[in-house]
């Protein structure tokens, strides 16, 4: 089995789920009393939140390499980032390693090709919905088109995030805002929706809504472990 290295910490609340669904399923692999062999370097999100939205991200590159390169010492044979977001520093960090990094979107972009899904909506923070760094991976090597909800939306599905989520608080209004973004997008052709943010699993689940849901913390963490036990 191959070591594991999680940068966490953005936010625990989901890091804990990473560590929770990665021994998970070494266990349901390999059975018996079989568990993960894991490395996690959690970072201080308030640093972490303060400089994204200073847009600060030459700071944040150099701390997503410092995490991976602590972790590559701690002898890991992966690089796991344990959010969305912070991989708008994907690139600096795999020019700076000198071991694999699981991209979370290519993972999931490989996991929607598998449902033979072509049109979806991706949730997320603003700097995952706005940016390209993540819808460029989805429509360029995988030729998924992803929809984002509309502006007012967006600054409402990122202040959930940000305001309540990350600080592990569920509300029921607060699900009831999603679902209701999630179900107009249905409106539009959308075949699928992209729980693109590692906290919204928190508050989503599939049985919420009608279409096929793609928990990227999900997708991911097992993703680590498929590459772990191969
Ligand atoms: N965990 C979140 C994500 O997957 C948001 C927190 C962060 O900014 O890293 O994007």
């Amino acid at each position: 089995m191959k070591k594991i290295g999680l940068i966490g910490g953005m936010s625990w609340e989901s890091s804990q789920v990473y560590y929770e669904i990665i021994n998970k399923k070494v266990r349901e692999v390999l059975g018996g009393f079989h568990s993960s062999k894991c490395v996690m370097e959690s970072v201080d999100f308030a640093e972490i939140e303060r400089l994204q939205h200073l847009g600060d991200w030459s700071t944040l590159n150099r701390i997503m390499i410092e995490s991976a390169r602590n972790l590559e010492n701690a002898k890991a044979e992966i690089i796991v980032l344990c959010t969305n977001t912070m991989h708008l520093c994907s690139e600096e960090i795999i020019n700076n390693i000198n071991i694999p990094f699981l991209h979370i979107a290519v993972a999931t972009g490989k996991k929607i090709k598998g449902k033979n899904i072509n049109k979806v909506l991706l949730l997320g923070t603003k700097f995952t919905m706005e940016k390209d760094f993540y819808k460029n991976i989805l429509h360029n090597d995988f030729g998924i088109e992803v929809i984002i909800p509309n502006k007012e939306d967006r600054e409402t599905v990122h202040k959930i995030i940000y305001e309540e989520l990350v600080h592990g608080k569920i509300k029921r209004e607060s699900k009831e805002t999603y679902i209701k973004i999630i179900n107009n997008s249905i409106k539009n052709g959308v075949e699928g929706v992209i729980l693109g943010c590692t906290e919204i699993p928190l508050l989503i689940k599939s049985e919420d809504v009608n279409i096929p849901v793609f928990d990227t913390t999900r997708i991911h963490a097992e993703s680590a472990v498929k590459f772990a036990l191969e």
